[in-house]
């Protein structure tokens, strides 16, 4: 990656270590919720902790916040931690918020004893009202004056399970006048009695994320604990009771949180969509999760570069899909074996080469790798399919593909000239005759003759069979969240459109899911995971940026 200018957490994290702050130690922590999949926003999360802990010899922290019994699932920890892997990173410890629970009590017992912490007994609107506005300042609720004694045992009891959900809460006594809301008694812990990914049943009280998180990372000694801006106005409140409990003095910093255009980012609006089966899954290589980019073809490499390049900002933006696409082209077209695919064939008959019989033609791997990347072996013989779009009755001037009396290049092959053509009853072009060249034959051409298109092809008594999925966006606005009414209204009715039997060279046998291809003309490819070897099926990953450069 080539050389650039500091981002401003760089710099504060290089000023910090030449004021000798933490003995130049530096520890991030990823903090995802085991609620859903990750997705490309956590991407550019992860590249910024991990990035700059490598950058700095510091180490990252893999930290799930689970305080919320009732949305975390094993299944979400489990893909959290693939994901990571797979993004090529490795964090030092993995923890969890809930490892916590023991300590994160004794802290609030510590603020209830200092007078610092109170048990109310409103309701969530009565506290609510309570608050106050921004230009109003909030009033005191009946239980704001219990004495200590009273908070420590109410508290004790709260975590003894001898109330209901929502009976009590226990709020920090801050100010309730403050200009910021956040300060205006925030919750700190409330009743919920369920069942927790981790501790099961033993606690019938869970901490509120503004008290957890800065105390989690107070307890691992996170000395760079990077969020996203929405959590600016929280600062204070997060200092709050680090100086209060006086533990390790965490830093919170704010960037802008990644958005793309023409999807959804939050985990909450994915789950609707897997949920009501807009999308097979968290993997459907349509959604922005990590796995389905991974699905889809997208290689970890492409996610950095991508992260790497959109930088890090202090101001909300919409990142536009193309630069993703662009990143992935990038890479694919380093490393992708080509190969021939035809989507919608049209026959083509080679009148002078002899009936029944076939050679066998090479084709470079990968132009752009060292030696063409090896070769493959690709049969052919007087019967190939081509694009039907290859061939046009009444050629204008600059087609240079097939017509009446053109001639083109079949890829690693020879060049055929168009001699006549066929169309059934429905006025359809059925079938193409051509004569080809024997002296043109690729690699060893001694005709003399030059024509400005290659086009491909798949010979028809070779060829196998594939079903190729064909992804477009999945939203048809580019800002989906911000439209009138409901996100899925905006859905696009064709993101995906599937050809069920695209001829393929039969080399194409072999593919791997994890390997990237090129079909010629066509784009980039994978192999999906629904593959057997009865029913291959492939991914486009991306469309070439120019369809008609190659
Ligand atoms: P979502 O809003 O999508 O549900 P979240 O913030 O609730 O995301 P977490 O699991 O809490 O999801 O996120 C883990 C980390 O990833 C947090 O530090 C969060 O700031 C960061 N993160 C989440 N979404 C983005 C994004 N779009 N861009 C950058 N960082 C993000
Ligand atoms: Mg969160
Ligand atoms: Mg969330």
């Amino acid at each position: 990656i080539e050389e650039r200018a500091l981002n401003f957490l760089e710099e504060i994290i290089e000023e910090d270590i030449s004021n000798g702050k933490n003995n130049g130690r530096v520890q991030t922590r990823f903090p995802p919720e085991p609620n859903g999949y990750l997705h490309i926003g956590h991407a550019k999360s992860i590249c910024l902790n991990f990035g700059i802990a490598q950058k700095y010899n510091g180490k990252t922290n893999l930290r799930f916040d689970d305080t919320n019994p009732s949305t975390e699932e094993t299944e979400y920890v489990d893909s959290i931690r693939e994901d990571i892997h797979w993004l090529g990173f490795e964090w030092d410890k993995e923890l969890y918020s809930s490892d916590y629970f023991d300590q994160l009590y004794d802290f609030a017992v510590t603020l209830i004893k200092n007078g610092l912490a109170y048990v109310d007994d409103s309701t969530a609107e009565e506290i609510a009202a309570a608050k106050g506005t921004p230009t109003e300042p909030g009033t005191p609720t009946p239980y704001r004056d219990r004495s200590i004694d009273e908070n420590l045992h109410l508290f004790s009891d709260m975590k003894d399970g001898k109330y209901p959900d929502g009976a009590k809460v226990l709020r920090a006594k801050i100010d309730l006048e403050s200009p910021n809301m956040h300060l205006r008694d925030p919750l700190m812990y409330r009743i919920k009695h369920a069942h927790h990914h981790r501790t099961g049943n033993k606690w019938c009280v869970y901490p509120m994320y503004d008290f957890a998180h800065g105390q989690s990372d107070a307890i691992e000694e996170i000395t760079h604990s990077i969020c996203t801006l929405e959590f600016i106005p929280h600062r204070p409140l997060y200092e709050w009771f680090i100086n209060k409990l006086n533990v390790f003095p965490s830093k919170q910093y704010e960037f802008a949180r990644l958005n793309m255009n023409f999807t959804v980012m939050s985990k909450r609006k994915l789950l609707q969509l897997v949920n009501e089966k807009y999308v097979s899954g968290w993997d459907d290589p349509r959604m922005p999760t990590i796995s389905g980019l991974r699905r889809r073809g997208y290689t970890p490499l492409s996610i950095r570069n991508f992260c790497e390049r959109i930088g890090v900002a202090k101001r909300e933006n919409l990142i536009d899909l193309s630069l993703l696409e662009f990143c992935i082209r990038e890479d694919l077209n380093k490393t992708a074996l080509r190969r021939m695919v035809v989507m919608d064939p049209v026959k083509l008959v080679i009148t002078n080469y002899p009936q029944g019989q076939s050679e066998i033609m090479h084709g470079e791997n990968n132009p752009e790798a060292e030696n063409g990347g090896g070769s493959r072996e690709i049969p052919f013989s007087s019967e190939i399919w081509i694009e039907r779009e290859d061939f046009m009755e009444d050629a204008p001037k600059k087609f240079f593909r097939l017509g009446p009396g053109l001639m083109v290049r079949l890829k690693n092959a020879y060049i055929v000239k168009c001699e006549n053509f066929i169309k059934d009853e429905n006025g359809r072009i059925s079938e193409i005759h051509c004569t080809y060249i024997p002296e043109s034959k690729s690699g060893s051409d001694t005709s003399g003759i030059h024509v400005k298109g290659t086009i491909h092809w798949v010979s028809v008594q070779h060829a196998k069979t594939a079903e190729i999925r064909l992804y477009d966006r999945l939203f048809q606005v580019e800002d989906p969240s911000n439209e009138d009414g409901d996100f899925k209204e905006y859905i696009n009715p064709d993101s995906l459109s599937v050809i069920k039997n695209a001829f393929i060279e039969p080399d194409l046998v072999h593919a791997r899911p994890v390997l990237g291809y090129q079909f010629i003309r066509k784009g980039y490819f994978t192999m999906d995971i629904d593959s057997t070897p009865d029913n291959l099926v492939f991914n486009r990953t991306v469309t070439l940026k120019d369809a008609w450069a190659k």
